[in-house]
């Protein structure tokens, strides 16, 4: 495995037993993260964006099977830690920030003694050496008066305030890995892009890995070089940001951009929703499954689902389009 791979997992399956039977929201997905790179994973809710990462962190509920050929982070198998292993890895090397911080914030707890938390169990830090590093990580954050803003509770900051200090919270032990879980969804329009400015700026201050899961592909265009896309529990496609945005190969990929307005300042254009609805994973498809609202569809495409196929620069496509379009330049590359 490469220097610069930070995290590296093959073949990742999760499946939920609930009172009707198993849902299959993760069907076999290779992921990975560079050290240091900004990744977004995109997708409507349910395609398993959020459930892969959660499997990732070993944060899963006690109704979910996990399972992976492997599961590499920083050069350590995490296939094989136990949970009171993990609990050393989470919040410490692999920080996290989710959708709706008055939900991940304890509100019986002032917002100073939820940043030493993590400081004192992780970095085995004194209450006064802990209390000064939680001031510096909520000026870091752009939050004014620290020393008095550490003594408040949650209902105490505003929206935008609290994930700040969310965001404090997850880089205050300098994680290796940041996973971000939709972190400006619950937040008005201009307090999100202060948000993702400040997630990149942190990204850059503490040369943090960040993975950026969201539904909003405008969102990946401000902030990632990399984007994977999702659909169905499968990786649709993936590949850098540019090739995503300006070369997108998956007719998946290509309804979630028409689907939102012009990415970085470009003209304003007419919105087309992709109609139908995901499948549904308790009985997922044999084939592709995003057929049933496929304009392409094709005969093959109902029996059977398409392996990512490799193009340039690193972009990958599941696709029968795709994988007849390469197949046929390699055969005439072959042929000369
Ligand atoms: Fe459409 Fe077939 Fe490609 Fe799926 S594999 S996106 S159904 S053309």
């Amino acid at each position: 495995m490469s220097e610069e791979r930070l995290l590296d997992v093959k073949n990742l399956r999760t499946s939920f037993l609930i009172s009707s039977g198993v849902v299959s929201a993760v069907r076999g997905i290779d992921i990975h993260v560079d050290r240091g790179e900004f990744l977004g994973v995109v997708g409507e809710s349910g395609c398993g964006k959020s459930v892969s990462m959660l499997s990732v962190m070993r944060l899963l509920e006690d109704n979910a099977l996990m399972k992976a050929d492997s599961l590499t982070f920083d050069g350590t198998d995490l296939m094989s830690y136990s949970s009171k292993e993990m609990r050393r890895i989470q919040g410490n090397d692999i920080g996290m920030i989710f959708q709706d911080p008055m939900t991940s914030l304890n509100p019986l707890y002032t917002i100073g003694n939820q940043i030493m938390e993590p400081l004192r169990i992780h970095k085995k830090m004194s209450g006064a050496e802990a209390r000064r590093r939680a001031a510096e990580m909520l000026d870091l954050v752009g939050i004014s008066s620290p020393e008095q803003r550490l003594k408040q509770y949650p209902h105490e900051f505003s929206g935008g305030m609290r994930q700040r200090a969310m965001i404090a919270i997850a880089m205050c032990c300098n994680p290796k890995l940041l996973i971000a879980d939709e972190p400006t969804t619950a937040l008005d329009v201009t307090i999100q892009a202060q948000i993702l400015e400040l997630m990149k700026d942190m990204k850059e201050k503490f040369a943090t890995a960040t993975v950026l899961i969201t539904h909003d592909l405008g969102v990946i265009a401000s902030t990632c070089t990399r984007v994977v896309v999702m659909y169905g529990g499968l990786v649709m496609e993936s590949g850098m940001a540019e090739d995503i945005f300006y070369r997108p190969g998956h007719p998946y990929t290509i309804g979630l951009l028409n689907s939102i307005s012009g990415i970085d300042g470009a003209e304003k254009k007419k919105l087309v929703p992709i109609p139908g609805s995901p499948p549904d994973l308790m009985n997922p498809p044999a084939g592709c499954p995003f057929m049933a609202r496929c304009d392409y569809a094709m005969r093959i495409c109902a029996s059977s689902h398409p392996v990512l196929t490799s193009l340039e620069n690193g972009h990958s496509v599941a696709c029968w389009l795709t994988h007849s379009f390469a197949s046929g330049m390699r055969a005439r590359l072959e042929a000369r």
